[in-house]
């Protein structure tokens, strides 16, 4: 007995230790990586997170319908600029007014929204003021669309994954934008590997076209061939309970073309879907987003 109170005694004064000692909230994971999901950290098993980059676009509607019909929610990360205005110059028209409503059904529909910047550039190449031109103008331009509706943007994912994808970054560089985003965004890359790669351009004319009669969504072989490439992509990767952040663009309509079979197969194999939202939940605890306030 007295031996189980000395332990126990000894368990409750190592917990205080713990305490007196706990990290506050480790804000910055390094001087040169804000906190976010990075190809290679822990995710729950059999769980898919599907993101969607560079909307909204023509095809941003049927995908959120396809979802919301599978019962399943992702994660948005947007662009605001004219897509069909190829120098992505600041009009200073709101042009995200085009998508109200699939914006609110987004919101409605438990679908989270995160910030890809107004006009997809790569922080690396910025200022910190371009930068924060780039974050709050995205964030300006949605709350002006959504109204009551706006959630407040905990999450982004920088575009083409830099300054912390690719070689050609310099430790400079992501020291700068490490600091910018500090304590105002999670950062959430995708699983690498797991890029659908539906941005490629497989299918001549499909590529941003808002002209729907360039895009062949049956007949083209280049078209059902993309299809099949990123269907692939995926299903060869989410086997045994492998769980990965899936990277898709809703600009592309092969993503809106295979959303429904994909999500289905993958729901036979057991898997089940999350927003990303979730993940920072599951990852720090239900209050992690206590820790951040916008730009
Ligand atoms: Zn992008």
């Amino acid at each position: 007995m007295k031996y189980f109170v000395r332990l126990f005694t000894g368990l409750a004064l190592f917990n205080l230790t713990l305490l007196a000692y706990a990290h506050p909230f480790p804000l910055l994971q390094s001087t040169d990586r804000p906190l976010g999901y990075y190809s290679g950290d822990p995710l729950p098993p059999k769980t898919i997170y599907l993101t969607f980059d560079d909307g909204p676009w023509e095809f941003t509607n049927e995908i959120v319908d396809i979802l919301h019909e599978e019962g399943v929610r992702a994660t948005f990360f947007m662009n605001s600029f004219d897509k069909d205005n190829p120098f992505h110059a600041d009009t200073g028209k709101n042009l995200m007014f085009r998508f109200q409503r699939v914006l609110k059904k987004m919101v409605k529909d438990g679908d989270v929204i995160g910030d890809h910047t107004y006009s997809h550039q790569d922080l690396a190449r910025l200022t910190p003021r371009q930068i924060t031109f780039q974050l709050t103008l995205l964030q300006k331009q949605l709350a002006e669309v959504l109204g009551k509706d706006m959630p407040v943007l905990h999450l982004m994912r920088p575009p083409y994954g830099s300054p912390w994808l690719g070689h050609w970054n310099t430790p400079a560089q992501r020291q700068k934008v490490t600091k910018m985003l500090e304590g105002h965004y999670i950062v959430i890359m995708w699983t690498l590997g797991w890029d659908s790669a539906d941005s490629i351009n497989w299918a001549p004319g499909e590529w941003f076209e808002s002209d729907s009669k360039r895009y062949h969504p049956s007949g083209s072989p280049g078209y059902k061939k993309k299809m099949e490439m990123e269907m692939n992509r995926i299903l060869t990767r989410a086997v045994d309970g492998h769980s990965g952040v899936i990277l898709m663009h809703d600009t592309h309509p092969t993503s809106r073309d295979i959303l429904k079979k994909m999500i289905e197969t993958l729901k036979s194999r057991g898997y089940h879907f999350a927003t990303m939202d979730d993940y920072c939940k599951w990852r720090w605890g239900p209050r992690v987003f206590q820790h951040f306030s916008p730009l």
